[in-house]
């Protein structure tokens, strides 16, 4: 174990109340490549893609879109050992909850319940019509697709559909930034894996313990926006260092 590590699980050990906070990064070891990463989406991508009055306004910016979606957003992606670590950190009774901003939905092909994830930028489950708010069936919108038509409109109003993923200049889903809120109040330490800690209002949320002087743990490959106020940061391999750092401090 490193020297920096075995100072983390130092500072942790006596935290009862641990927010994991996770980013696209600790998905990469399970084949979803995070933003901005060397590899990341922005390599391939361009973000005004995702930008919710491009989605509204161009039905080619939707077509590329459901392009994305369908058949399988993420392939066969499999939870790695930083989303099942986390599941041990809650098994131990000593996660307060993980607030993520995937979309990937692996923390709980993991295990972890859902009542204990908080979805900052929603999940690519669902499906709903953007002006009536129905929801619809995902399996029968891909029908739908596979049978050429591109742009799917509601069923009940004609509206357009989009994917339940929150994207640029929309607001973030009330329920799952409540509950964020309330574990950020009550934690005593986060944990922050695989984020640049870039995105807000996400990133307000280890800020907030942060800023109280609890233990607010990095483990990140490369830097990010929040080094400068972290207790201590893991320089690394999400995979690697989590089910070490987990490991450490439930033992
Ligand atoms: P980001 O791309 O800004 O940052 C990811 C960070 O993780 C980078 O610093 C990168 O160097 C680091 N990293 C990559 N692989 C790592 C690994 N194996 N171990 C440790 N660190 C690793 O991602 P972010 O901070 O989550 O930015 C937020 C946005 O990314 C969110 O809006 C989220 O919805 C979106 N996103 C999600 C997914 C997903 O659901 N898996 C994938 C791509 C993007």
């Amino acid at each position: 174990m490193s020297q920096d590590l075995a100072y983390a699980a130092r500072l942790l050990l006596d935290a009862q109340r641990i927010m994991v906070f996770t980013g696209a990064g600790i998905s990469t070891e399970s084949g979803i490549p995070d933003f901005r990463g060397t590899d990341g989406i922005w390599t391939k991508l361009s973000p005004e893609d995702f930008m919710i009055d491009r989605y509204v306004s161009d039905r080619t910016v939707r077509t590329r879109a459901w392009a994305t979606r369908f058949p399988k957003m993420f392939g066969d992606a499999q939870p790695n050992g930083a989303h099942e670590a986390v599941v041990d950190l809650w098994k131990a009774g000593k996660l307060i909850g993980c607030v993520t901003q995937n979309i990937d939905g692996l923390h709980q092909a993991a295990g972890l319940p859902q009542d204990q994830i908080a979805e900052l930028h929603g999940n690519s489950d669902g499906i709903a019509c953007l002006r009536c708010g129905a929801p619809h069936d995902p399996a029968e919108i891909e029908q739908r697709w596979v049978d050429g038509d591109v742009d799917p409109q509601c069923d009940h109003c004609g509206g357009i559909l989009k994917s339940t993923i929150v994207f640029f200049g929309e607001v973030l889903p009330h329920s799952e930034i409540e509950r964020a809120n309330h574990w950020a109040a009550q934690a005593d330490a986060v944990i922050a894996v695989g984020s640049s800690l870039s995105v807000y209002p996400a990133a307000y949320i280890p800020l907030e313990i942060a800023s109280r002087g609890d233990t607010f743990v990095i483990i990140n490959n490369g830097p990010t926006d929040l080094d400068t106020v972290a207790s201590i940061r893991l320089e690394g391999m999400a995979a690697t260092l989590l089910p070490q750092l987990v490991g450490a401090i439930t033992a």
